[in-house]
């Protein structure tokens, strides 16, 4: 397949002011980073799987400059954009809880509401949250991109729903596979999906009731160049 370079942006860095939920029943909060960094290196694993190369906007935790995000992806010549963030009404869970899932495009750009679209249809899928549909949305990462790009707001943070979602690894893994699989269907490429390795091949050569015999077994077996070894059963 042609090589499709595929720039992915986690949005905020680990210390950005105010980019986290309110304080959870243990003390702690969540940085929106931690969400969206994950994500993204999640979603980079399953794109390299499906063939793709991937360039991180922001590799580290500092809260890179949205300007250098954007510039490093239209000098690469990336072929699209994923931006993945968490979102945030008030930052508080009392009040006014909106919940549900977004993605954006730029106002105007036909192929980034393809990309959208594209995208969204499988954000909906899997776990079941509310719709807040596709939006255009006048954003920097979306607006100052060469190649079409998009912004995913997966869930709010101050949502006691969805925080809970939000800090869930199956739930940051369903993520992520949903973006990939939208990315595959905008691009026309295959979805690979995991091979799971979870099954042993056990060759069994012979069964003696007699210690002396299995050892004897073995140690020919050895003399030929074969691993062995013995366990033990009850008759
Ligand atoms: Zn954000």
């Amino acid at each position: 397949m042609a090589k499709y370079l595929i720039a992915l942006d986690d949005g905020h860095g680990m210390e950005t002011a105010g980019k986290r939920s309110p304080k959870l029943s243990d003390g702690t909060v969540m940085r929106e980073n931690e969400f969206n960094k994950t994500v993204i290196s999640k979603l980079d694993i399953i794109l390299k799987r499906c063939g793709f190369d991937t360039l991180l906007t922001a590799p580290t935790d500092a809260d890179t400059p949205l300007s250098q995000r954007t510039a490093l992806a239209n000098s690469k010549k990336a072929t699209i954009l994923i931006s993945v963030h968490a979102n945030a009404l008030d930052g508080s869970f009392d009040g006014s809880n909106p919940r549900g899932v977004e993605t954006y495009y730029y106002p105007g750009s036909a192929k980034g509401k393809k990309l959208a679209e594209t995208v969204h249809k499988y954000l909906i899928q899997g776990t079941k949250q509310i719709d807040r549909g596709v939006k255009a949305q006048n954003l920097h990462m979306i607006r100052e991109t060469d190649m079409p790009a998009i912004l995913v707001e997966a869930g709010f943070m101050d949502s006691p729903e969805e925080i809970k979602l939000l800090l869930n690894d199956d739930f940051r893994n369903e993520v992520a596979e949903e973006i990939a699989k939208g990315i595959c269907e905008y691009l026309d490429v295959k979805y690979a999906q995991e091979e799971k390795e979870d099954v042993i091949y056990r060759l069994q050569v012979g069964a003696y009731s007699n210690r002396d015999n299995a050892v004897a077994a073995r140690t020919r077996l050895k003399s030929l160049g074969y691993d062995a070894i013995i366990v033990t059963d009850k008759k």
